[in-house]
This record gives C-alpha cells, structure tokens and sequence, in this order.
C-alpha cells in the first residue's frame, strides 16, 4: 500500500440516515455527539413531488424551488438560509446578520459562519458537499468542490477560514453523498489539474479519496475526517445526478441551532 492510500484508508466511512421530515439524509454520529448542529444532505424525495433545490439549474420554476427553500428552513427550524451560485473556484464568504429567509449571495463556493440560526447550502449533483465544523469554538462551514474547485483549493481555502490562526486539527470534516470512485469516470487532464498520477485513458477518480487525504495533509486529525457511502448514481439513496441527466439539486445544509 502506497503512503497516499494508507492516508487517505484512515478517514471513517459513515452512512448517513434518512431524515424522511425534511427529507434528507444526516450524519447520525455528528447529531448525537454534536447536537448544537443542524447537518443534512436534502434528498430528492418523493417521486412525482421531487425536491428539486436548484435555483441555478433549471430544473424546477423558480417559485417551486422557493417554496421548497422555505419549507427547507421550516423543517430545520432555521431563521435564514444564505446560499450563492457556485462558479467551481475556492471563494470562500465569512457570514452574520443575515435577514430572515433565504439569502442569494454573490457567487461562490464556500460559507462560513459561527451565528446560530443560519443555515448555510450548497447545491449539488455529483459534485461533494464538504461540511467543516469546530467544536471549540462553535463555528461551521459548508463548501461544494467538484474537480475543479477541489484543484483550485476550495477545501485548504475553507479549512484555512474556519482555523484562522490555529492549526487545522480539531475540525471535523465530513464529506457528503457525492458521485462514487466506481461510477466517475474522467480524463487524464482531471488527474494532472487535481496533482494525481496520470493515467493514459479516461478513467474512474474516487475525489471524496482525494479530498480526504487533502484534509489529512491540511492537519485535520484523520480520527475527524468521515466519508458518505452514499453515491449519488449507484446506491440507489435518493439523489439527483447530473452525469444520469437530473437537472434537480439537493443541498448540504450545515448551521448552528438557534
Ligand atoms: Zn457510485
């Protein structure tokens, strides 16, 4: 075994539980052990009613996808919501004293914020919801990184806010439901944009291994990082797929409760 995988082998593999009142998908350890947090990936529910988050992807009209926010903010009992389209870079925005309801902030690919009563949301469809929290101090962060955020260094940018002049090692790290290492299958320049070894042909890249081992490397404790088993195309959980041809979003949802 290469040190690489020895790395990346040490994060615990976790399988989140179905949340059928909002409906989604939660880290059952971090809500018994952290129970200040409110953490889930939304799923796509029922069919026929599908719980299509995506403002940005055209798959729903804009008021359904707004009342479905709203109802969103309802199950977690939240008082605000700030979101942003994602433009797959590492931006990452510190946020308080949002106003209630549903916030659209300039694009970007990270949220952080330590106010209790706001939830931050990434949407997502193959891509990983990264969700950062710092018990100590009380402060949470969800990121969204496909390849290319993941290569412009959307996690080390997060972790770096969320630890500021401290180091990185008491912060959990969860990577969400995301596309598997079985089902996405890229080319060579993915590896060569993310530092990996080149393969020759297209082939399958794990970024959830990726990104674990990158956490590792930025000084989280692997006892603190954990990976979703769910896969948004072949575990059949729920979720949308935009390799399958769902324009419909989910989100990662992480705050502090009010
Ligand atoms: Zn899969």
């Amino acid at each position: 075994m290469n040190p690489q995988e020895t790395a990346s082998a040490r994060a615990r593999r976790v399988r989140e539980g179905h949340d059928p009142s909002v409906p989604a998908l939660v880290h059952a350890g971090w809500a018994t052990e952290l129970p200040w947090l409110m953490q889930g990936t939304t799923t796509r529910g029922a069919p026929g009613n599908e719980f299509d988050l995506g403002l940005f992807s055209g798959g729903s009209p804009s008021d359904l996808v707004h009342e479905r926010w709203t109802r969103l903010l309802a199950a977690t009992g939240m008082r605000a919501a700030v979101h942003a389209r994602q433009v797959h870079e590492a931006g990452v925005r510190l946020h308080g004293g949002a106003s209630a309801g549903l916030s659209i902030v300039s694009p970007c690919d990270g949220h952080v914020t330590s106010e209790a009563g706001l939830l931050l949301a990434v949407a997502t469809a193959d891509c990983v919801p990264i969700f950062v929290v710092d018990p100590e101090e009380r402060a949470v962060a969800v990121l969204h990184a496909g390849w290319r955020g993941t290569a412009a260094g959307v996690l080390e940018r997060g972790l770096a806010v969320m630890s500021g002049d401290s180091d990185a090692r008491g912060l959990r790290v969860h990577l969400g439901p995301a596309i598997c290492g079985d089902c996405y299958e890229v080319g060579p320049e993915v590896f060569e944009a993310l530092g990996e070894p080149v393969p020759s042909r297209a082939t399958v890249l794990d970024l959830r291994d990726v990104l674990a081992r990158r956490a590792l490397e930025a000084g989280v404790d692997p006892s603190n990082v954990t990976v979703s088993e769910h896969c948004t195309r072949c575990t059949g959980s729920g979720l949308f797929s935009h390799r399958c041809g769902d324009r419909g979003r989910q989100v990662g949802y992480l705050g502090i409760r009010a």
